[in-house]
């Protein structure tokens, strides 16, 4: 039995009894932490933003044999102005979902949690479209479970990719949840996702550059931000629901 202290953000709640909460943490050290949350919903209690998904903050937890307790949390951010944007709100709580579905208990995921949480301040308080941000949280996400998509070269032949500026016929390449990455035309001509060289140079700055490439001009198109999506949820053991919500 011990108290320890975390950063953490609230992954999903579920009410539990009359005034409490289970809720599940994800800490950069720790993993992911169920948690109960006595008496949150009561009013004025001090824990009542800590119980809420989104909320970060330095968790002070109390672990019996049973179960884990939050003794208090010192917030940091509750991403509060995402509940005005339905979009918005949308892509983040599709990021939370697959972080819940990602992360284990007991393991160490920094790397993600640092994504997880400049992702949401990019989606509250950025001005970059909802869908570009998921865009490179999803192939950051497949990087950090150990499936770097490829981009350079083609992720069956491994033919170099070097797509030039001016270069923009529509079918360039493809995108392959599947192969990992992007594919040459020749490996890729049956693929659903075919890419123009934008789209390829597009995909290549996010894996350059992560979260800073959204001040480059660049849109993802339908086509591709399923194809994404596919490659990313695919890796996960459960469904993700919520990614039926996206604009
Ligand atoms: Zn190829």
């Amino acid at each position: 039995m011990a108290q320890i202290t975390t950063n953490a953000i609230v992954l999903r709640r579920a009410d539990y009894r009359e005034n409490d909460r289970m809720i599940t943490l994800f800490s950069p050290t720790l993993g992911r932490i169920d948690a109960l949350c006595r008496g949150c919903r009561r009013q004025k209690s001090p824990l009542m933003a800590a119980s809420e998904v989104f909320c970060s903050g330095e968790y002070v937890l109390y672990q019996s044999r049973e179960h884990t307790t939050v003794v208090s949390c010192a917030v940091q951010d509750t991403f509060y102005a995402l509940r005005g944007d339905y979009d918005r709100l949308s892509h983040g709580m599709y990021a939370l979902e697959l972080c819940a579905a990602a992360v284990q208990p007991d393991q160490e995921n920094e790397r993600l949690f640092m994504l997880l949480l400049r992702s949401l301040a990019h989606l509250c308080y950025g001005v970059s479209e909802p869908r570009r941000v998921t865009a490179v949280f999803l192939m950051g996400l497949t990087s950090l479970l150990g499936f770097r998509p490829q981009v350079g070269r083609c992720a069956r032949c491994g033919v170099r990719l070097v797509p030039q500026a001016g270069e923009d016929e529509a079918f360039y390449a493809a995108f392959s949840p599947e192969a990992g990455g992007v594919v040459c035309p020749a490996c890729g001509a049956a693929e659903r996702c075919h890419i123009s060289a934008g789209e390829a140079r597009y995909l290549q700055d996010i894996m350059r550059r992560g979260l800073e490439s959204l001040d480059a001009e660049a849109a993802c198109s339908d086509a591709l931000f399923a194809a994404l999506r596919q490659m990313a949820e695919e890796k996960m053991d459960v469904p993700i629901r919520s990614g039926k919500m996206l604009g």
